[in-house]
């Protein structure tokens, strides 16, 4: 099943508003593990959709139908349908199939997805199989995830499950993962199905949409927020006592102003060396300086180079105001003697040809100023490129205040975050994914497994009872 008939982007003023909890942030901090959580749901007539999970099991005399209605049940509250938090639900139910889980998305469902990757959907990338690999790739993350996290669920995982659920994926050169069809349609719509129906336990995931104005209450037994960068999931962290790192822009393009750079537009480089050099700040940190492929746009420069500077840069570029100097090596793997070595031999060369003794009639003393151009081309950034192919935000809800090995709250206990909510991002070529599918396996898998042995516990008792 997918989900649903493209519609509208709904405008940002129609979007419905996540209202405030009932519960205030301190009586929230103090609640008990027991206590279920009361989230308001709000919608206004702009079809925020709801999924709600549904399981028989073969095992079992009856079906379950799993919707939160269900008093009887532990429910799950996830909180927004992107990556982190259809990959939670998913996992939960899985090892929970009696818990009744709900999908809260304000917009659509796995709509980055759907964009990511120009159209292809970059779910992971395959070059770093070990933890410490992948974790080099987070500029915000970096030191934190190098542990147990990708261990629990790294590429390797994803990959499994993607292909478990239908979708062939397929590995580039450069380590980035895409679906064989190239068309991020079937990731989005097989993420749908698989939760809809897994293979043993016949899920069911249902979209359901609202189309009239509605203030509703829900009561959960836990909760996921994979928000995003939405700014209502930082208020609902917030709320339960969080801080919230401001958020600022990652991986973008530079905007250069140098008339230099005119006749090159569209010029691929597939190897450069380039360097940031923040206004107002001496130290230069070594992830400053980046080798790989640059691309020269009619508004400055892009390409992986340039997108992995941005990410490493976010903070400090904002800070200054996107000002920088950009010092870029087009011939990296030369030495600057060997470049000059390599002119001047081609200008003996040239001055033996008949009819062409512009470059042997070039002096040498600008013979060097080239080899210096082509080892250390300085530009300016004056702002942020506006052209968004990848684009995160840096900042949210710090790492140090959830435990990365289940994804819980350290401040609300059966409260979880999950995906880019959290101070983590990445370089481009699907680390971001990444983290949002491991996020969401973590968490999904704290909960289902609390919530089986809740249930476990709860039978025990009645069986007592009975006895
Ligand atoms: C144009 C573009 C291309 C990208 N391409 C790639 C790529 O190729 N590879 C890669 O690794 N990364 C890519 N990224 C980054 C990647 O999409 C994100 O890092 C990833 O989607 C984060 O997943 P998430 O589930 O945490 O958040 P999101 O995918 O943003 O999902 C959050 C969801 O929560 C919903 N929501 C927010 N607040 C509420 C609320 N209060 N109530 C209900 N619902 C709510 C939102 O509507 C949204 O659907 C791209 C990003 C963009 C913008």
């Amino acid at each position: 099943m997918g989900v649903g008939s493209p519609e509208p982007k709904p405008k940002l003023d129609q979007m419905p508003q996540w209202p405030s909890l009932p519960l205030p942030a301190a009586a929230a901090a103090v609640a008990r593990r027991a206590a279920p959580f009361a989230l308001r749901r709000s919608f206004s007539s702009s079809t925020p959709a709801s999924v709600c999970a549904s399981a028989s099991i073969h095992d079992r005399v009856s079906t379950t139908t799993a919707c939160p209605e269900d008093e009887e049940s532990p429910s799950l509250v996830v909180v927004g349908g992107g990556a982190a938090g259809v990959y939670a639900s998913i996992r939960a139910k899985t090892l929970a199939p009696h818990l009744n889980v709900l999908v809260v998305e304000k917009g659509r469902f796995l709509s980055k997805v759907k964009i990511s990757g120009g159209g292809r959907c970059n779910v992971t990338n395959g070059h770093h199989q070990e933890p410490l690999g992948m974790a080099r790739n987070y500029p915000r993350g970096h030191k934190e995830l190098r542990g147990s996290f990708f261990k629990t669920h790294g590429p390797q995982d994803t990959m499994r499950w993607f292909s478990d659920h239908g979708v062939e994926l397929k590995t580039e050169d450069d380590g980035r993962v895409f679906p064989v069809t190239d068309n991020s349609a079937s990731i989005a719509g097989k993420a749908v199905s698989g939760a809809s129906v897994i293979e043993n336990g016949r899920f069911v995931l249902k979209v359901e949409k609202r189309t009239i104005d509605f203030v509703d209450y829900i009561n959960a037994d836990y909760v996921v927020v994979a928000t995003g960068s939405s700014q209502q999931g930082y208020s609902i962290a917030a709320q339960f006592g969080h801080s919230i790192i401001a958020p600022v822009p990652s991986l973008f393009t530079f905007k250069i102003t140098d008339k230099r750079l005119a006749d090159l537009s569209g010029v691929t480089f597939p190897r450069v060396k380039a360097k940031l050099k923040l206004d107002g700040i001496q130290k230069s940190a070594p992830e400053l300086t980046q080798i790989g492929p640059m691309l020269v746009t009619h508004w400055g420069l892009s390409g992986p180079v340039v997108l992995r500077l941005s990410a490493w840069g976010a903070r400090e570029l904002h800070q200054y105001n996107y000002q920088a100097k950009l010092t870029v090596d087009f011939v990296p793997d030369i030495h600057i003697e060997d470049v000059k070595r390599i002119l001047f031999q081609h200008k003996d060369h040239h001055a033996s040809l008949d009819g062409d003794m512009h470059w042997a009639s070039i002096p040498n003393n600008n013979l060097n100023a080239i080899a210096l151009r082509l080892k250390q081309w300085i530009f300016e950034v004056v702002a942020k490129g506006q052209f968004k192919d990848e684009f995160v935000t840096a900042g949210g809800v710090p790492l140090s205040e959830i435990s990365l090995s289940t994804m819980e709250s350290k401040k609300q206990p059966n409260l979880f975050f999950a995906g880019e909510v959290l101070n983590v991002d990445g370089v481009t070529g699907g680390f971001n994914f990444q983290n949002a599918w491991t996020g969401g396996y973590i968490a999904g898998t704290s909960v289902g497994t609390l919530a089986s042995r809740n249930n476990l516990r709860q039978q025990q008792s009645y069986l007592q009872l009975e006895g």
